[in-house]
Protein backbone atom coordinates (compact mmCIF):
# COMPACT_ATOMS: atom_id res chain seq x y z
CA UNK A 1 0.00 0.00 0.00
CA UNK A 2 1.29 3.79 -1.26
CA UNK A 3 -0.60 5.16 1.72
CA UNK A 4 -1.57 4.41 5.87
CA UNK A 5 -3.65 5.51 8.31
CA UNK A 6 -3.38 8.99 9.45
CA UNK A 7 -1.39 9.51 6.27
CA UNK A 8 -2.66 13.38 4.74
CA UNK A 9 -3.48 12.46 1.27
CA UNK A 10 -4.94 14.25 -1.52
CA UNK A 11 -7.65 13.01 -3.87
CA UNK A 12 -6.47 12.64 -8.07
CA UNK A 13 -9.22 11.23 -9.51
CA UNK A 14 -13.35 11.04 -9.01
CA UNK A 15 -15.88 13.38 -7.47
CA UNK A 16 -13.56 14.26 -4.75
CA UNK A 17 -10.55 14.89 -6.73
CA UNK A 18 -8.00 18.21 -5.95
CA UNK A 19 -9.41 17.71 -1.86
CA UNK A 20 -7.15 16.72 0.68
CA UNK A 21 -7.94 15.08 3.56
CA UNK A 22 -6.70 12.58 6.50
CA UNK A 23 -7.01 9.09 6.40
CA UNK A 24 -9.12 7.67 9.02
CA UNK A 25 -9.32 4.07 7.54
CA UNK A 26 -7.48 1.77 5.06
CA UNK A 27 -10.04 -1.46 3.95
CA UNK A 28 -7.15 -3.54 2.59
CA UNK A 29 -8.95 -5.85 1.06
CA UNK A 30 -11.32 -3.50 -0.61
CA UNK A 31 -8.47 -1.28 -1.91
CA UNK A 32 -10.21 1.47 -0.57
CA UNK A 33 -10.26 4.35 2.02
CA UNK A 34 -12.19 6.48 4.08
CA UNK A 35 -11.11 10.17 4.12
CA UNK A 36 -11.56 12.73 7.04
CA UNK A 37 -14.30 15.30 5.24
CA UNK A 38 -14.16 13.45 2.02
CA UNK A 39 -17.07 11.58 -0.21
CA UNK A 40 -19.55 12.74 2.77
CA UNK A 41 -22.83 10.70 2.60
CA UNK A 42 -26.13 11.09 4.31
CA UNK A 43 -26.92 7.67 6.51
CA UNK A 44 -30.58 7.37 7.54
CA UNK A 45 -30.35 5.92 11.03
CA UNK A 46 -32.59 4.42 13.22
CA UNK A 47 -32.53 5.92 17.03
CA UNK A 48 -30.42 3.66 19.02
CA UNK A 49 -28.92 3.41 22.66
CA UNK A 50 -25.76 5.48 21.24
CA UNK A 51 -27.75 7.97 18.97
CA UNK A 52 -31.42 8.20 20.62
CA UNK A 53 -32.91 10.89 17.99
CA UNK A 54 -31.92 8.95 14.91
CA UNK A 55 -31.92 10.85 11.40
CA UNK A 56 -29.78 11.50 9.48
CA UNK A 57 -25.91 12.24 10.09
CA UNK A 58 -23.76 12.29 7.58
CA UNK A 59 -20.54 9.61 7.30
CA UNK A 60 -17.39 8.97 5.20
CA UNK A 61 -18.18 6.77 2.21
CA UNK A 62 -14.96 5.17 1.30
CA UNK A 63 -13.38 6.03 -2.11
CA UNK A 64 -10.62 3.69 -4.34
CA UNK A 65 -7.04 3.55 -2.92
CA UNK A 66 -5.89 4.11 -6.33
CA UNK A 67 -6.92 7.46 -6.28
CA UNK A 68 -5.59 8.84 -3.78
CA UNK A 69 -1.51 10.00 -3.27
CA UNK A 70 -0.20 11.39 -0.37
CA UNK A 71 0.85 14.75 0.14
CA UNK A 72 4.44 16.13 0.16
CA UNK A 73 5.48 18.46 2.94
CA UNK A 74 8.34 19.64 2.22
CA UNK A 75 8.26 23.19 1.99
CA UNK A 76 11.14 23.51 -0.88
CA UNK A 77 9.63 20.66 -2.34
CA UNK A 78 7.81 22.16 -5.93
CA UNK A 79 4.75 19.64 -5.13
CA UNK A 80 4.33 20.43 -1.45
CA UNK A 81 0.86 20.19 -0.67
CA UNK A 82 -0.28 17.88 -3.40
CA UNK A 83 -0.31 14.67 -4.04
CA UNK A 84 2.83 13.15 -5.30
CA UNK A 85 3.94 9.74 -6.35
CA UNK A 86 6.69 7.45 -3.71
CA UNK A 87 9.63 5.57 -3.64
CA UNK A 88 10.62 3.63 -0.81
CA UNK A 89 14.02 3.84 0.44
CA UNK A 90 16.06 1.36 2.60
CA UNK A 91 17.30 3.24 5.26
CA UNK A 92 20.97 1.85 7.13
CA UNK A 93 19.31 -0.10 9.74
CA UNK A 94 17.20 -1.64 7.13
CA UNK A 95 14.26 0.06 8.20
CA UNK A 96 11.71 1.38 4.70
CA UNK A 97 10.34 4.51 4.65
CA UNK A 98 8.73 6.24 1.87
CA UNK A 99 9.85 9.02 -0.07
CA UNK A 100 8.49 12.29 -2.16
CA UNK A 101 9.04 11.24 -5.78
CA UNK A 102 9.73 14.40 -6.56
CA UNK A 103 12.38 15.88 -3.80
CA UNK A 104 13.14 12.68 -2.15
CA UNK A 105 11.88 13.64 1.78
CA UNK A 106 10.25 11.07 4.17
CA UNK A 107 6.47 10.65 4.05
CA UNK A 108 5.46 11.13 7.22
CA UNK A 109 2.10 10.83 8.27
CA UNK A 110 0.21 12.90 10.82
CA UNK A 111 -0.38 11.36 14.41
ZN1 LIG B 1 8.49 16.41 -2.33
Amino acid sequence: MHVCKNDLVAVMAGNEAGKTGKIIKVLTDKKRVLIKGINLVHRHTKPSQKNPQGGRIQKEASIAIANVLPLCQNRNCKKNGKGVRTRKKLLENRNKIRVCACCGSEIISAE
